[in-house]
């Protein structure tokens, strides 16, 4: 199936405009709710029980990743889906935790895809461009192993076995920088970038806004209390947000600002009208039983939604949201 959705933009912006030459969508395809895993609600800590942050969204046809950080393409073979699957990914910033199985998902795709899917659409901040030529160029760190793969026989020849026609194409993620007010136009659905408060000026740190035909889902990225994110989750079904820290126990002012904390992400919640707040990037020392429960008893006399402590491989829709846990 080809798929190239263009990259529009809001008035200010000068991004360009891709043509679109629109999918075939069969009608069950258009028509399935769209459907949300959470891959991975964990932190940089090490853990076998949350990987880092990765989020996988099934709408109109397309699959779509918000982040995939360490761990978390074992969490998308888990879910049932492999790299070829994968539509586009977006990344929110480059912090390991939300980019380090980034290489897995291209090097995958391109391997067991055999030339015969499409070059991954790629969007994050920058320096995501220069990211990507790092790792895939033929100067970047898989470079050998890239032309290894394209130019010895054994790799020749397990390529016409998967389908492939010789001579092998060097993997090409088609990546578009973007900023905050961007909008992204898919087939059946609209992203639009918004800014998030985490650790600017060294990264540059967006969340996002995906509307589609049965419901609006916001992902914070890693953000801090921010009038931005109520702006931009306005009246969303759900709401993704980072939720590092116990309010009152940040070590420094700073770290705060950097990260939030439970009740900071109540009122986010409540001032955007949002219908469900799911809670994920927490540190393993509120991760607790008691703790956990406490601070979703204390998010829910601020906040009037329904209020989810998210695990790896939960899911979720618009209606309700239904939530079933698939794994393990
Ligand atoms: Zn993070
Ligand atoms: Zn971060």
């Amino acid at each position: 199936m080809k798929r190239r959705p263009f990259l529009g933009a809001l008035a200010a912006s000068a991004l360009p405009a891709f043509k679109d030459d629109a999918p075939q969508l069969n009608e069950s395809q258009a028509r399935a709710p769209t459907q949300i895993t959470l891959l991975g609600t964990g932190t940089p800590h090490p853990s076998l029980e949350r990987q880092s942050s990765s989020y996988l969204i099934e709408t109109g046809g397309d699959t779509i990743l918000f982040d995939h950080g360490t761990g978390s393409h074992h969490r998308l073979l888990e879910s049932g889906h492999k790299a070829v699957d994968v539509t586009h990914a977006f990344f929110t910033h480059l912090h390991y935790d939300h980019c380090m199985d980034y290489p897995r998902l291209v090097l995958q795709r391109w391997d067991q895809g055999a030339d015969l899917v499409p070059d991954l659409d790629v969007y994050g901040p920058a320096p995501i461009a220069r990211m990507t030529d790092l790792l895939f160029g033929r100067d970047g760190v898989y470079g050998p192993d890239i032309r290894a793969r394209i130019e010895h026989q054994s790799s020749v020849d397990t390529f016409a076995l998967r389908g492939g026609v010789p001579p092998r194409k060097w993997p090409a993620p088609r990546v578009r920088e973007i900023k905050a007010g961007d909008v992204i136009q898919g087939n059946t659905w609209k992203l639009t970038v918004g800014h998030a408060v985490h650790v600017q000026p060294f990264l540059e740190c967006l969340a996002f806004r995906l509307d589609t035909a049965d419901g609006s889902l916001c992902y914070s990225g890693d953000s801090a209390e921010s009038d931005s994110i109520v702006e931009l989750a306005r009246g969303c079904d759900i709401l993704i947000h980072m939720n590092h820290m116990f309010s009152g126990t940040a070590p420094t002012a700073a770290f705060r600002d950097a990260v939030g904390h439970h009740k900071g992400n109540a009122r986010v919640a409540q001032r955007a009208g949002v219908k469900t707040l799911v809670l994920v990037h927490a540190v393993p020392s509120i991760d607790q039983p008691r703790i956990r429960e406490q601070i979703v008893h204390e998010i829910q006399q601020e906040f009037a939604g329904k209020v989810v402590w998210g695990e790896d491989l939960m899911r979720l829709t618009f209606a309700g949201p239904v939530i079933a846990t698939t794994g393990y």
